[in-house]
Order: C-alpha cells, then structure tokens, then sequence
C-alpha cells in the first residue's frame, strides 16, 4: 500500500496493491526459475515485476512494468541476473503513474551487507512508523509500506541481522509473507495470524518459497509445506534450514478470500484444494438458495469451480453461456467505471444460441462494486434469456480490505450501500442471493464459523479486522479534527 493516501500515490496516481513472491536458494541461474516460478503467479499481480539475484558476490536487480514475460522476454537477460540465489515480485496495481521506485523487491545496503525484501500483504501501520522514522532523520525511496521494514531492521540495536528481523516484525501489524536475502541467507516468514499465504518445497537441492503452491508445480518443485503463521524459515546456502517461532503460535486467521477468488484453483491453500473449496461453496449455494432453471452458466473463469459445484448440487445442466475473450486483461483494473464497462463488454460474450428462450443461473465468486453482474445480466437478456438469476460464491463483500487484497473504498462497495434486494433490483436480475458466511465456512470444511474465534480473516465480509488499523484511526481521528472548525462555521 502507498503511503500519502489510501488510495493515491505520492504523484497522484492511483496505487492498489496485490502481490506474489517467489524465491529460491542452491541452484544455478536462481533468476530464470524465479521468473518461471512468477510467471504462475501472474494473476496476483500484473502491473509490475522484479527480481533480485545473489551470485556469493554481488546482488543484481531487474525491474519493469509489464508482465513477467514482458519484462524477462530473452534469455539473455538472466545473464544480467547470475547466482544461485534469487527472489522475486509481481504486483498488482491500478493505472496510472510510473510507479518504478515500488517495484519489489526493494533492496538497500545496511551495515551488515545487503538486504533485500519482496512483501505480498499490507502493513496497516505503516504509515505510523513511517512518521515516526522520519522524525528521527530516515530518507524514504519509495512510497511502500515495505520499506518502513527495511528502515526498522537498519536501526535495530541487536546486533544479529536475524534478530534485528524480528525486532522490526514486532513493531510491524497487518499482513506480510516475506521472502528476505542477504549474503548468508534467505529468510522466508509469514505474519503471526498467516493472513496472506506462503508455501515451501525443493527442487533437487534447492528450496523454494512461493505465494502459491501452483508455482512449485510449474518449476518442478515439490511441496514441503506451508511456512506456518508467525514462522520464519532461514535457509543457509548450504543447504541447512533452520525454523524460528519468534511470535509464538496464535490461532491462525488467514484470508478466506484467497479460497473465493485470488488464489489460482490449481493451488492448495491453508492445506484445502482451492478448487475443491470453490466447488463446495457452489454445492452450499445450491442448498442455501436454490432456483428452478434450465442452465448453469459461470462468469468465466472465476465463477466455473462454483458453477460447477452448484450444477452437481442442483441437477441443473452446466453451460458455458458466456464465452470469454483471453485477449483482455482482467476488467477489475480499469480505472473509470466507463472504461469497465467497455472492459465488461470487450471480455465477455453470451453464447446467444445456447441461452436464448432459457432461464439461466448466472454464478460469479463476488459483486464488489457491480460493474460485472449488471453487464453480464444485461447481456445474457439481451441474448433472450427468458430469465436471469444471479448467485454468488461468497458473501456481500461489506468492508474494505487493509490486508493486500485490492478492494476500493467502502463507498464504492454495492454491498455496504444496498441490501440484497435493491442489489438486486440495481442489477435488474430476477433473484440474487450470495452464500451464507456459515456456508462459506462450511465449504473450507469447518462446522461454520466460530464467532468467538473465527478459523479465517473475512473482515471484507464480517468487518472484523483480526489486527489493529493504527494508520485508518489515526487517519480517521485527523480527518474529525480537520473538519470540526468547518462543521463549527457550518
Ligand atoms: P465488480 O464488477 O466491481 O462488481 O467486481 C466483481 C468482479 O471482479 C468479479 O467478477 C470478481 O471475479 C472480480 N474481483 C473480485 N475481487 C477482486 C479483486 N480484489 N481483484 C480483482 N478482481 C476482483
């Protein structure tokens, strides 16, 4: 997240992030399997990618905006990148601005040698410490939350780079899975809750970290394990790993979003097979909120497990009644909603022959400000769908997200405005209805939610934040202040 604004940059521009990371140690041209290894992690971030390698020497560091392919696009490049240890970002951003001095992994020079950091997450006090450092003198490069991290761990008064990691952490709240480098080490950890996720594996002798485990599948990695919430694995290039659990072991609250939508569907995330979760969630929609119809019809491709899921439930035919152009970028990013809307229309097309006459389920994972179901609804009436009935694979998304998923302010969530029904009516479907959120639970196996102690962060939903949001209350706090002179006139 930028640090002037919660929604704009230093410049102005619009800034909202979403990451993958990668990382590997022990093996020969490190760079080119990172790229690989982000390569599948694209769809968390498609704005912007670097990667920093190690070569027992040197650290080196390429960065571009684009995709990964754009910004590796020969082989020759990763003889810019040499050494058997590497580490890697792509991030997820709106338009706009040149955005180059965010793009991770940051890297600086400290007093114990180089270190370099690649952060998916949002730290939420960020912009406390910030104010904080800068008051005692430290001189920001970037407007990332990540390097208040880097600035923390430079002025440490332990004297072990390790420790002086940790004693930056605690002061550090929100989301954060890390991939760390240094000369001697790569240090892999997650937030003591294990909002975001992070996964290990090995490849011959190497080890790898990767936001997700469709990653290692893709380099040809096995799968360890998940780094647990709160741990910090340190990976010697020798080989040796050594585990710390320097924040103890609290109950874990990772983000059940990345089960509904962010996480690909060929990953395992917390442990669960992420289509297989989706595909549940589609069944408890079945049960939940049932309709008499002739199709099932997916927004593709983030509404296919749960379509699939709720075609199985309900013995209503699957159909692909909207194809899906893959020659667009994901609408979600255009920064006007006019410009979504056309997004809408350029990514999306109705299968007229198969819907027209038809009554149609219409599946999505999630309504966030509605562009997408009020043009797909449109569209499959305009195909002479005879009836249209929207259900969703999560619940109402209420709340913003301060955890690094990209979600625009609460004003601009159609859920935190309206109920179902002017939802609904806003959408001009004849029924909608979203999964429960003990539909949700159920569907990642659990009994339902535990309201005293819920097993997952679904503050977007619940508006439950597991962690304190030091920057929103005292943004808030002198948001009141400044305008109580002007209510006062008033
Ligand atoms: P909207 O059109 O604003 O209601 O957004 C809903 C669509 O965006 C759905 O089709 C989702 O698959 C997708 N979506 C939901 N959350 C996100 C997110 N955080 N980033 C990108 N796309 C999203």
């Amino acid at each position: 997240m930028n640090l002037t604004h919660p929604f704009l940059d230093a410049d102005g521009d619009k800034l909202r992030e979403e990451c993958g990371i990668f990382g590997v140690i022990g093996i020969q041209e490190a760079a080119a399997l990172t790229a690989l290894g982000l390569h599948a992690l694209q769809h968390r971030g498609q704005e912007a990618v670097g990667i920093v390698s190690y070569d027992g020497h040197e650290f080196y560091t390429r960065k571009g905006l684009g995709h990964v392919a754009q910004v590796f696009s020969n082989q020759q490049i990763f003889a810019e990148l040499p050494g058997t240890m590497a580490s890697g970002h792509v991030r997820y951003s709106t338009t706009g601005g040149s955005g180059m001095r965010n793009i991770q992994p940051l890297f600086a020079d400290l007093a114990a040698g180089g270190f370099s950091i690649a952060h998916n997450g949002n730290i939420s006090n960020a912009m406390h410490l910030r104010n904080e450092l800068v008051r005692k003198g430290a001189i920001f490069q970037s407007t990332s939350d990540t390097e208040v991290i880097i600035h923390l761990v430079a002025t440490s008064r332990f004297p072990k780079l390790l420790d002086r990691f940790v004693d930056a952490l605690r002061l550090v709240e929100g989301a954060y899975s890390l991939i760390c480098m240094t000369p001697k080490r790569m240090v892999a950890c997650r937030d003591p809750l294990g909002i975001r996720p992070l996964v290990m594996g090995r490849l011959g002798d190497a080890i790898v970290f990767a936001s997700e485990t469709v990653a290692l599948d893709v380099t040809g990695a096995e799968f360890i394990r998940q780094v647990e919430p709160g741990e910090l694995v340190e990976v010697t290039p020798d080989g040796t790993i050594t585990c710390h659990r320097p924040f103890g072991e609290p109950a874990a609250r990772p983000c059940i979003f990345e089960h509904v939508y962010f996480s690909r569907p060929d990953s395992i995330f917390d442990n669960k097979s992420v289509y297989a979760v989706r595909k549940e969630i589609g069944a408890q929609l079945a049960i939940e909120s049932p309709v008499e119809a002739d199709l099932v019809v997916p927004v593709p491709d983030s509404g296919v497990p749960a379509a699939l899921g709720f075609a199985q439930q309900s013995g209503i035919p699957f159909e692909l009644g909207i194809i899906r152009s893959h020659y667009v970028g994901r609408t979600f990013i255009q920064p006007s909603d006019g410009d979504r809307t056309s997004g809408v229309k350029r990514k999306h097309n109705a299968n007229r022959a198969l819907v027209e006459g038809k009554r149609i389920v219409l599946i999505d994972d999630s309504i966030v400000r509605g562009t997408t179901s009020l043009q797909i609804v449109q569209m499959m009436r305009e195909a002479g769908a005879s009836e249209v009935h929207m259900r969703i694979a999560s619940p109402p998304t209420q709340h913003s997200c301060f955890y690094g998923v990209d979600t625009p302010e609460r004003s601009k969530l159609l859920a935190a405005q309206m109920d179902v029904e002017a939802m609904r009516q806003f959408i001009h479907a004849d029924s909608l209805a979203f999964v429960s959120i003990d539909g949700l639970y159920r569907a990642v196996g659990a009994e339902g939610r535990n309201n005293a102690r819920p097993q997952y962060c679904d503050a977007c939903f619940s508006g439950e934040y597991p962690t304190p949001l030091t920057d929103l209350v005292e943004r808030e706090a002198k948001a009141a202040q400044l305008s109580f002179p002007v209510n006062k006139v008033a």
